[in-house]
């Protein structure tokens, strides 16, 4: 399995404690997963920025892949009621996915990615990701090529 595949994820997690279905946050200034996950229909890698990538969000935005419209993190959708508006992975460095393990059992892990080369490691990512593992698995994985890069102002000054 790629871990960072968008194709082979879901941002959701059936767990207790679920916030409304219809409470759906938007993105706005983040595009960290364009930039952090592998989008297969492009051929686009890990950590690399898309292509379509603008300071405006997606630039082919009415024709995007079918996996880039229906993937969200889980920070979008918190069925757990654990991520705060302040959580949002450009600000907090790392974002999660969940990711079924084993299809017999259906028993699910969240892969909690980072957005930057040990971002996992400071203090509110690993509270949260302490927090999870009560509940589920959690893997951590790694920023590659030395991860997400702001294109916006907003944005580069949230995670600096
Ligand atoms: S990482 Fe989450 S909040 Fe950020 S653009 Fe992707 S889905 Fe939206
Ligand atoms: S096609 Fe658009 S939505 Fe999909 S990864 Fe690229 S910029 Fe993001």
């Amino acid at each position: 399995m790629v871990e960072d595949d968008l194709s082979a994820q879901h941002g959701e997690c059936s767990a207790p404690e679920e916030r409304p279905v219809g409470d759906a946050r938007m993105c706005e200034d983040c595009n960290v997963c364009c930039t952090m996950m592998y989008v297969r229909p492009l051929d686009k890698a890990a950590g690399t920025r898309c292509e379509h990538q603008t300071s405006e969000g997606c630039g082919i935005y009415a024709t995007r892949p079918n996996v880039c419209r229906e993937w969200y993190c889980m920070w979008v959708r918190d069925r757990l009621g654990v991520l705060r508006d302040e959580h949002r992975p450009d600000k907090l460095g790392v974002f999660f996915s969940v990711t079924t393990i084993d299809e017999k059992t259906q028993a699910q892990q969240i892969n909690a990615h980072e957005v930057y080369p040990g971002a996992s490691n400071k203090a509110e990512p690993k509270r949260i990701i302490d927090y999870f593992r009560q509940f589920v698995p959690v893997k951590v994985i790694g920023a590659r090529n030395n991860g997400f890069i702001a294109l916006t102002a907003s944005a580069a000054a949230q995670v600096a």
